[in-house]
């Protein structure tokens, strides 16, 4: 039976993770470990709660402490706890190295002193930098553009440290752009489809001509899980596979979907370092561990506009709201099981 720590589990993608897994016969336990900043929220978690093999716990992955009690009892730990907007980390990026580099190397050495079986890191293609043709596979170099993103590579590195030092068996993912239900409205698609809703303008930064691969969040999931049981340790994996789209098509999907034309776009100008493609090779995952996306974009994308126009409670307020202030860390910050509001 499998008892899995998973940090971060309270933001976009650790919540479909941690709702994913617990459709598993075989886990006994998941110990969500997250922090609360602005992009965590117990509500993402849901119904999840009803169920008693899950605990929450409100802390940071650097408080070497809580980590180190945390870490005994727990076969499998799958890291997702970062800060992962971009634009936040241009306009300052100690954050990101406290949380994206020093947290992976606290988490990853006391998952060595536990003998944990399996330690999935989670990262991005955005450690590749940009690719203007080809593709990069897994061995490409690392080349990152921005303050985020170095972070993230640093992880990577500090992560697959851990397993040539001390034998920990860690294997790390990147992926594509996610997009989906309860993504936290700063990233595109969110922040676009709220204003739209809300019948505002939205930006396009240059000439709309940057290029993501766009994967449902369900598929990256699917790709984490497949890695989490299968996966080689000292292995990097890239889940990509969804749609490649310029930021001008994306957005002309997304005013479709929510009834706007294109008066509602501003062009302004680009931001520093902003990529202008990227693009994984995924054979490996494919290959080795059967992984394949099923979700089509224009379903998907469907979906999670729908998602936005029937919960506006779960939007609206952070919108409106403001960055929440980032817990202080070092202090001991165990607290007890936070229920999210109507349960
Ligand atoms: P998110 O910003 O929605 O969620 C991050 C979560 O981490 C939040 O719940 C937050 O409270 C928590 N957290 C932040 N600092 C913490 C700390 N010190 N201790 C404990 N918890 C902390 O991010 P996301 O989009 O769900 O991304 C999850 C992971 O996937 C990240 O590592 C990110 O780099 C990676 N990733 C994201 C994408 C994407 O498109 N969103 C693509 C590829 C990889």
């Amino acid at each position: 039976m499998l008892t899995v720590l998973v940090t971060g589990g309270a933001g976009f993608i650790g919540s479909h993770y941690v709702k994913a897994l617990l459709r598993a016969d075989d886990v006994a336990r998941v110990t969500v470990l997250d922090a609360l900043t602005y992009a965590g929220h117990v509500e993402n978690l849901g119904e999840a709660f009803l169920d008693s093999r899950l605990a929450f716990v409100h802390g940071s992955v650097v408080d070497a402490t809580l980590v180190e009690s945390l870490m005994a009892g727990h076969t499998h730990v799958v890291h997702f706890a970062a800060e992962s907007h971009v634009d936040r980390s241009l306009a300052g990026g100690g954050l990101f190295v406290e949380t994206n580099v020093l947290g992976t190397q606290v988490l990853t050495a006391a998952a060595s002193r536990h003998g944990v079986e399996r330690f999935v890191h989670v990262s991005t293609d955005e450690v590749y930098g940009p690719l203007p043709e080809g593709v990069a596979t897994e061995d490409h170099p690392l080349r990152p553009t921005v303050p985020y993103a170095a972070s993230k590579a640093a992880g990577d590195l500090i992560a697959l440290s851990a397993y040539r030092t001390y034998g920990l068996p860690v294997s790390v993912t990147r992926s594509s752009n996610n997009f989906g239900p309860a993504q936290y409205p700063e990233k595109i698609i969110p922040l676009f489809v709220t204003r739209l809703l809300r019948g505002e303008p939205v930006t396009l930064h240059g000439r709309g001509q940057h290029v993501r691969n766009w994967l449902h969040v369900t598929d990256n999931c699917r790709g984490i899980e497949a890695v989490m049981r299968d996966g080689s340790p000292g292995e990097v994996y890239n889940l990509g596979g969804g749609t490649d789209l310029t930021s001008r098509e994306l957005t002309g999907y997304l005013l479709d979907l929510c009834g706007a034309t294109w008066d509602a776009v501003i062009y302004v100008p680009d931001r520093p370092a902003n990529d202008i493609r990227y693009a994984i090779d995924w054979t490996k995952a494919r290959d080795q561990l059967g992984y394949r996306p099923q979700r089509r974009l224009d379903d998907a994308l469907a979906e999670t506009a729908e998602w936005y126009r029937r919960n506006p409670d779960r939007w609206a307020p952070l919108a409106t709201a403001g960055p929440r202030t980032v817990l202080p860390t070092g202090r001991p910050m165990l607290a007890p099981l936070e229920m999210p509001r109507g349960h």
